[in-house]
């Protein structure tokens, strides 16, 4: 293990948010949802970032301006 110094964060395993394993999980509010579901782009109002191998959410997303661009359909 190196001593990273650009902090970043990983799950268990080591991986990083790029990582393959590394998905990111966004929650809508209500009408977020149903705007999604249309097809419509919508900002979610949390993004989690999940390990499919361990599933460790290693970090959170709940900054409205980085949320903006997570954006799903
Ligand atoms: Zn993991």
């Amino acid at each position: 293990m190196s001593t990273d110094q650009n902090n970043q964060k990983t799950c268990s395993c080591g991986y990083a948010k790029d990582h393959a394993w590394v998905v990111p999980k966004p929650s809508y509010s209500f009408w977020g949802w149903i705007l999604v579901g249309t097809g419509i782009s919508h900002p979610p109002t949390e993004v989690r970032f999940e390990c499919d191998r361990c599933g460790e959410v290693f970090e959170r997303i709940t900054d409205p301006v980085l949320l903006k661009s997570h954006s799903y359909k």
